[in-house]
């Protein structure tokens, strides 16, 4: 082959516009069209996006480059529990970026291990891993169950029951756990070892018990799904299947933990301990991290070399993570949660007795939903253009996870523009 071919075919590959006009649009502020059309062309078309464009935030508070301004009750999807840019989290981030930004899991981390103790004494477990995300949360509990069983139990033990209308992540692993069809279709063929039962059906649950059952995986206050709450008979009735048979309670806290439903732990509010919870959204304050925290007992099942990850607990991560966590713990973040979380429930009961169309107001904290007997779609886009940003669960659910940190004030401007929305 000649030299001229070769060099033809490696052209094809190489880029069609010279490097430094690519690097002026780079350090170009754009505006809210051209930053759409310029994803449009170059992103994956994974996401349903909404054309709104955010590039700054404050508390509650999102602005567009345009200016406009939005009040945030989808924060993230529940990530900036203590609203946009929180300045201890931006204090924690800045100072350990100019420190250590990322070493190897082969040494030892001081955040990493001070974030750890924080997490074990706020909560039933005793030992923590650290990983990027909720879905790599949910895969390193269903590794760390099945590996338990096999040692506990023998090869023979390996499936895990989750709940219908569950959500657990985006993994082949946890798109299987999650107990929704939709999240699956295409992706096959699935792992295997996951079977599904409605939720709040304990006798559905007692059923499903099988030989190969190892553990038990809900989610106490399901998010995704339509922001529904686990009863507390069901959750004691399952705490104590899973002692009869020897199976271990993994709770996924991913979106109901960590202050959202008015305690810093949703199980907390049932008096029911799991064997291992699972966290990430709000950890991080905005930064992303996860963590999956186990009993001493089920912690062991894991050796040396059983489970890693590279950034997983990195120093800068952990460091956003524990002054989030500081925060959030310290400063009554959570107290506001439960009291302003219980006056916004209120408020939305109010609007259901006027809008026949809402068929249910729920949810614990600031996790809330209202379900109404149509689709929900064109209400979020009506609250948008008056200034709202909420979220629709499951085609019909109004959502609301707003930040923690809101005052009464927020929920009263928001349930205004709701009214006028709903009643449009
Ligand atoms: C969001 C979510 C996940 C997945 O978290 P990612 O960080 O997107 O992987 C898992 N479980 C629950 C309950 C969630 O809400």
């Amino acid at each position: 082959m000649s030299r001229g071919s070769d060099l033809n075919k490696f052209k094809v590959c190489q880029r069609n516009r010279p490097l430094d006009t690519l690097l002026e649009r780079v350090n170009k502020t754009m505006n809210t069209k051209e930053i759409i059309a310029l994803s449009d062309q170059y992103v994956m078309h994974t996401y349903g996006r909404i054309g709104l464009a955010p590039v700054q935030g404050k508390g509650a508070l999102l602005r567009e480059a345009d200016g406009r301004e939005y009040l945030d009750f989808v924060g993230g999807l529940a990530v900036d529990s203590l609203g946009h840019c929180h300045p201890a989290v931006v204090q924690a981030i800045c100072e350990q970026a100019e420190t250590l930004m990322h070493v190897s899991n082969l040494y030892y981390i001081e955040p990493q291990a001070k974030l750890a103790e924080l997490l074990a004494q706020n909560s039933c477990c005793d030992r923590v891993f650290f990983c990027n995300s909720g879905a790599e949360a949910n895969e390193g509990a269903i590794k760390l169950a099945r590996k338990y069983a096999k040692k506990k139990h023998g090869p023979k033990k390996y499936e895990i029951i989750t709940a219908e209308k569950s959500f657990h992540g985006r993994t082949l692993a946890t798109i299987t756990a999650t107990g929704q069809p939709k999240y699956q279709q295409g992706y096959e063929p699935l792992p295997q070892g996951f079977s599904y039962v409605p939720f709040n059906n304990l006798e559905a649950l007692q059923n499903a018990i099988g030989p190969h059952t190892c553990a038990v995986m809900l989610e106490p206050v399901q998010g995704e799904g339509g922001v529904i709450a686990a009863d507390q008979a069901y959750l004691a009735g399952v705490r104590e299947l899973c002692n009869q048979h020897g199976l271990l309670l993994i709770f996924d806290e991913v979106q109901c933990g960590l202050g959202r439903t008015g305690k810093f732990l949703a199980y907390q509010h049932y008096g029911v301990e799991p064997d291992i919870i699972t966290l990430a959204k709000a950890l991080g304050g905005g930064f992303p991290i996860g963590a999956m925290l186990a009993k001493q007992s089920a912690a062991d099942a894991f050796a040396p070399g059983d489970h890693a990850s590279t950034f997983g607990g990195n120093p800068l991560a952990c460091a956003a993570a524990l002054a989030a966590m500081r925060t959030l713990l310290d400063d009554g973040v959570v107290e506001n949660c439960a009291r302003i979380g219980a006056y916004l429930e209120e408020k939305l009961r109010g609007l259901q007795n006027k809008y026949h169309f809402i068929r249910e107001v729920r949810g614990l904290g600031l996790l809330l939903g209202m379900e109404l007997t149509v689709e929900g779609g064109e209400y979020v886009k009506r609250c948008q253009e008056l200034g709202l940003l909420i979220n629709c669960a499951a085609g019909n659910v109004l959502r609301l996870i707003p930040p923690l940190i809101i005052t009464q004030e927020d929920a009263d401007r928001a349930i205004a523009i709701l009214d006028t929305a709903l009643g449009a």
